[in-house]
């Protein structure tokens, strides 16, 4: 899963990308509205953390135009708890927000919660034959026995399973899964699906010639 995290605060935005990363999610970053309002119609993102108070354009201003042209889901972060804010960013097309300080973990769930809302699931659990996801713990059970699966198999295979019956280009899986600064050979999707494979059954996932992948 690819996120866009726009703060203009360092140390705040060093420790949401850390745990975001930390997670398993690739991570872009911008440090002003403008930068923040150009990556987010560049890119097809999973989610969106948005801070309000930006340099050269607000937070409000992003999103009120990125609503004109996508449906990204967007959590706002306000500094002040302010009812007027809040009523604000979700009447200008905000999905949910968090007023500052708050817990990195409370952060995390709630991006879980608007990604599966995103992808058309409102349940945490998936279950695809023997094979069953926990969206919100993160996990993955074979048969009923715990799989362990590094963070980027586990974000491979959550982007498979929240397009289920459907096809996924390599494209598609390298727009989601890695970020702007990711280049490493580790990133070779092959090798993912190959070890997903391993663990989940020859057969979880489908190979479709010149198309893609696929979790019937
Ligand atoms: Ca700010």
């Amino acid at each position: 899963m690819r996120l866009l995290v726009v703060e203009d605060e360092p140390d705040l935005l060093t420790g949401v990308v850390r745990a975001l990363r930390t997670d398993g999610y690739s991570v872009d970053t911008a440090i002003d509205g403008q930068d923040g309002l150009f990556k987010a119609e560049s890119v097809d993102y999973d989610a969106i953390v948005l801070d309000l108070m930006l340099p050269k354009l607000d937070g409000w201003e992003v999103l009120a135009r990125l609503r004109r042209t996508k449906h990204t889901p967007v959590l706002i972060l306000t500094a002040r708890d302010r009812t007027s804010d809040r009523v604000r960013g979700l009447d200008t097309g905000a999905d949910d927000y968090l007023v500052k300080p708050f817990d990195v973990r409370e952060l995390l769930a709630r991006l879980r919660a608007l990604i599966r809302r995103g992808a058309g699931q409102s349940s945490s659990a998936l279950e695809l034959g023997e094979v069953r996801l926990d969206l919100a713990a993160r996990t993955v059970t074979r048969g009923g026995e715990a799989v362990q699966l590094t963070g980027r198999e586990y974000v491979v295979l959550e982007y498979l399973a929240l397009h289920r019956g459907g096809v996924v280009t390599r494209t598609d899986l390298y727009d989601h899964v890695f970020d702007e600064n990711d280049n490493t050979l580790s990133n070779l999707i092959d090798v993912h699906v190959f070890n997903l494979r391993k663990k989940l059954g020859q057969d979880f996932i489908v190979t479709l010639r010149g198309q893609g992948y696929s979790i019937r």
